[in-house]
C-alpha cells in the first residue's frame, strides 16, 4: 500500500479555510464560526474521524437545504433543571454554544441539570461538550443517536446508530477526565477512513453484506458495524437511544432514517446532556477523594486515562498533518 501523502497547515490555516468554506455555502457568520471550531478543535486533538474529514458531509446537507446554515437556537428554561435548547434545524455547535453555558449555570445552582437540544444535526464529536462543563467544575454526560448502521447483540440487521457517549470529570487545576467514545466498534468515521485509506479493521467491527464477519472497510460499510462488548455495548447502545431520543422527544435512529434525505449528512436528532455538580452532591472533599481515586487508578503499570492522547496533542500548537486529497476536497468547496 503506497504511503499516505500529507499536506503541513497550521491550525490558523484550517480555521481560514473551513470558515470560508462554510461561509461560502449558506452559513451565517455565528454558525460558519461555530462550526469552523468545531472541525479546527477536533484536528488540534486529533480526532481526525470529525475534523475536515466531515466538511463534505456538513456541505452536501447545506446544499440539499436539509440544514439551515442561518439557523438560531432558541432556549426555553422550562424548570430551573431542565433546558431545552431548540436548534432551529441547524448544526449542533452553535446551540451548544448558547445552550451550554445556561446549563451549566443551572448545574451550579440546582446541583443537577439536563439539556435537551432538538431540532438539530450532530455531525461531530461530543467530547466538547463534556469537557465544558468539566472546565466549569461540573461532570457531563452527553448522548446522541445517528440512523441504524449498528445491529443489536445477536442480530445482523443495523437499529441501533454509533450512538456516542461522552463522560467528563473535574479535576481542579488539572486537565479534566474526559471519554467520548461511539457504541459501535470502531466510530462510522473511522470506517469510512480505513476504507478511503484501504487498510483493515480490527475483526470484530462489523458484518459485510453477506452478515459473516469482516475485516474489509469498504464492506462494512455496505452491511453493517457491531456494538462494542457484544450484548454489554448493546445494552448501553440502547440507553443512549431512550436518553437521546425518548427523553428529548427526538427520534430514534429507526424513525431518523425514514425522514432523513441520505444526502450524506446527518440525519436531525436530539442530545442529552447532563450536569451534576459534585460540590452540591458529593459535597467538600470530592476533589481530594476523586484525585486520590486517580492517584491509584495512575499507578497501575500501563493504566494511561481516556483523553490524555487528545489533550497531549492539543500541547502541540505547531502545524498538522493532513491527509492531501482531503484537504484538496475541501478547496475545491471555495
Ligand atoms: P475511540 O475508540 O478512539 O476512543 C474512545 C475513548 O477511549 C476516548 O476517550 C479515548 O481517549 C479513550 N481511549 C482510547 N484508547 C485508550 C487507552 N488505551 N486507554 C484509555 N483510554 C483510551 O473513539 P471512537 O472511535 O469510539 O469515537 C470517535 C469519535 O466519534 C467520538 O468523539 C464520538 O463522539 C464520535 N462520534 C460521533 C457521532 C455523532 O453522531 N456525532 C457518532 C459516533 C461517534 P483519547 O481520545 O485520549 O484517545
Amino acid at each position: 500500500m503506497p504511503p499516505i501523502e500529507t499536506e503541513e497547515i497550521s491550525l490558523d490555516e484550517i480555521y481560514q479555510l473551513a470558515f470560508k468554506v462554510f461561509s461560502s455555502h449558506g452559513c451565517d457568520t455565528d454558525n460558519a464560526t461555530a462550526l469552523a471550531r468545531t472541525v479546527t478543535n477536533a484536528e488540534r486533538d486529533g480526532s481526525l474521524s470529525h475534523g475536515l474529514f466531515r466538511i463534505p458531509g456538513y456541505l452536501a446537507s447545506l446544499k440539499s437545504g436539509k440544514v439551515n446554515g442561518d439557523a438560531q437556537p432558541k432556549i426555553e428554561q422550562n424548570l430551573d433543571s431542565v433546558i431545552t435548547v431548540d436548534g432551529n434545524l441547524g448544526y449542533a455547535p452553535l446551540s451548544h454554544e448558547k445552550g451550554l453555558p445556561v446549563l451549566a449555570d443551572a448545574a451550579k445552582r440546582s446541583g443537577i441539570a439536563v439539556m435537551r437540544l432538538i431540532n438539530s444535526f450532530h455531525f461531530a464529536a461530543l467530547w466538547p461538550e463534556t469537557e465544558f462543563l468539566a472546565e466549569r467544575g461540573l461532570s457531563g454526560i452527553a448522548c446522541t443517536v445517528y440512523k441504524p448502521a449498528v445491529a443489536p447483540a445477536g442480530a445482523s440487521k443495523a437499529f441501533f446508530g454509533t450512538n456516542p457517549i461522552s463522560f467528563s470529570w473535574p479535576r481542579p487545576n488539572k486537565t479534566p477526565l474526559v471519554f467520548d467514545m461511539a457504541t459501535s466498534t470502531l466510530a462510522m468515521g473511522d470506517v469510512q477512513i480505513a476504507a478511503r485509506e484501504g487498510h483493515p479493521v480490527p475483526h470484530g467491527t462489523g458484518l459485510g453484506p453477506d452478515g459473516k464477519p469482516s475485516d474489509d472497510p469498504a464492506e462494512i460499510l455496505k452491511g453493517v458495524l457491531l456494538p462494542f462488548g457484544g450484548y454489554k455495548g448493546s445494552a448501553i447502545s440502547l440507553m443512549v437511544e431512550l436518553l437521546a431520543a425518548g427523553m428529548t422527544g427526538e427520534s430514534f435512529s429507526y424513525e431518523a432514517e425514514k425522514t432523513d434525505n441520505n444526502d450524506g449528512g446527518p440525519p436531525k436528532g436530539g442530545e442529552l446532556i447532563l450536569a451534576i455538580n459534585p460540590e452540591l452532591v458529593a459535597g467538600k472533599g470530592w476533589t481530594d477523594h476523586s484525585e486520590d481515586f486517580f492517584s491509584h487508578l495512575k499507578a497501575i503499570d500501563g493504566v494511561r486515562l481516556p483523553g490524555e492522547r487528545r489533550h497531549k496533542n492539543r500541547l502541540d500548537k505547531g502545524p498538522r498533518q493532513v491527509n492531501k486529497d482531503l484537504l484538496s476536497k475541501v478547496r475545491s468547496f471555495l
